[in-house]
């Protein structure tokens, strides 16, 4: 077989008091993404689809959030580390699409962060890291600015 694909998902609350880190940037925001880690969402959803794509679980069975060594982690170590267990299988991943869903804040202005970031802890080109962001109409939990949702999709290549 020569290519897998996964699809991963992920939410998470924005409360008072935390930095919003997102896509493995920090965005000026007055909150941030409740979370054992520092909550990034959108790290997670791409770490779980790469897992997904060779069927090895989810980043809750690799990282469990009641161990104190997640407590506050940078994900961008944790998706690091799914990367290298990925690549142990003998795969990498050949591109991705991922959705931000978020009323607050605006992402527009820190999509091209993101993505020059996702593909950086990847080893990835830029060319091959898509990040879209949309609102939730104003609609649910999501739409009144309480938490950001993040769907993500990865197909991976042998290596
Ligand atoms: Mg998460």
């Amino acid at each position: 077989m020569k290519m897998r694909i996964g699809i991963g998902y992920d939410i998470h609350q924005l409360v008072a008091g935390r930095k919003l880190i997102l896509g493995g940037i920090e965005i000026p925001h007055a909150k941030g993404l409740l979370g054992h880690s520092d909550g990034d969402a959108l790290l997670h959803a791409i770490a779980d689809a790469m897992l997904g794509a060779l069927a090895l679980g989810d980043i809750g069975r690799h990282f469990p959030d009641t161990d104190p060594a997640f407590k506050n982690a940078d994900s961008a170590v944790l998706l690091a580390r799914v990367r290298e267990d990925v690549a142990a299988h003998g795969w990498k991943p050949s591109n991705l699409d991922v959705n931000v869903i978020a009323q607050q804040p605006k992402l527009m202005p820190h999509i091209e962060s993101m993505r020059e970031r996702v593909a950086s802890i990847l080893a990835m080109e830029k060319a091959d890291v898509s990040i879209k962001a949309r609102t939730n109409e104003g609609l649910d939990a999501i739409g009144e600015g309480r938490a950001i949702a993040v769907q993500a999709v990865v197909m991976l290549q042998r290596l």
